[in-house]
């Protein structure tokens, strides 16, 4: 479902991500864990079409990031293309980036009515339906400011799937949270990932990491240091790099 191949990416002469290579199967779950700054967002911003590679080819879905194939070459795709292939991936963000003068079933229509052109009364089913899903059946008439910060981070998983993505990227979904209202997001989560949807998820849950995720990524400096099972990576990390981080986060 996603495949990278010796992906770099630079931010001046500061190389952010230097030749990675790591491939998600459909209905897998991958933790990326790492210190700040080791590029985990920017990997999946590039794989959001939100930054673009410098090198190395990005595919999701079978479609190559960025850019569209035709008679085996590529070619750059123009922005409302780009907007397009988006629609596919759905993105949550450590900051919920809920429109705060929208009701939360008006947060979750708006891009399947304005950008997929689906009707408002039928938007409104799926909504509720979500909101069911994420245990907010009684809150669709509530504006953001009225929801808690769990909440609102519930509603933002909602409006994702309303876009009926085949992967979602989480970052860091869970650090703006007070620690109490935590568990209630990564309980919805972890329902996402028995129903079979593919999943990256930056987080520093290492709880979450090793019950829920298939597999973990271990970042630093722009490289994977070491990635495998969540048991072998967490309880039994082989590098020295990773080993000084996990003794940090548990
Ligand atoms: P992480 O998510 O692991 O904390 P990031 O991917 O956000 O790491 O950032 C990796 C590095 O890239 C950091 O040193 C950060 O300052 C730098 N960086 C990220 N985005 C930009 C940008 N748009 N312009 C310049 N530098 C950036
Ligand atoms: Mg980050």
């Amino acid at each position: 479902m996603i495949e990278l191949r010796n992906v770099a990416k630079s931010f001046g002469s500061v190389e952010v991500l230097k030749d990675i290579s790591l491939d998600v199967h459909a209905g897998e779950v991958v933790s990326i864990l790492g210190p700040s700054g080791s590029g985990k967002s920017t990997l999946l911003r590039c794989l959001n079409h939100l930054e673009t590679a410098d090198r190395g080819v990005i595919r999701v879905a079978g479609e190559p990031v960025g850019y569209k194939e035709k008679n085996g070459k590529l070619y750059e795709l123009r922005p409302n293309e780009i907007a397009k292939r988006r629609r596919d991936i759905g993105m949550v963000f450590q900051r919920f980036n809920l429109f705060p003068h929208m009701t939360a079933i008006e947060n979750i229509i708006e891009s399947p009515v304005q950008i997929l052109g689906h009707k408002k009364s039928a938007a409104i089913a799926d909504a509720k339906v979500l909101l069911e899903q994420v245990g907010l059946g009684d809150k669709g008439d509530n504006y953001p400011s009225q929801l808690s910060g769990g909440q609102q981070q519930r509603v933002a998983i909602a409006r994702a799937l309303a876009m009926k993505p085949s992967v979602l990227l989480f970052d860091e979904p869970t650090s703006a949270l007070d620690p109490e209202l935590v568990g209630e997001v990564l309980q919805v989560m972890t329902k996402l990932a028995k129903e079979g949807m593919t999943m990256v998820v930056v987080t520093h849950e290492i709880g979450f990491a090793r019950d829920v995720c298939d597999r973990v990524v271990f970042m630093d400096g722009g490289v994977i240091v070491e990635e495998g099972a969540p048991e072998d990576v967490i309880q039994n990390p082989q590098h020295e790099r990773t080993k000084r981080f996990l003794a940090r986060v548990l």
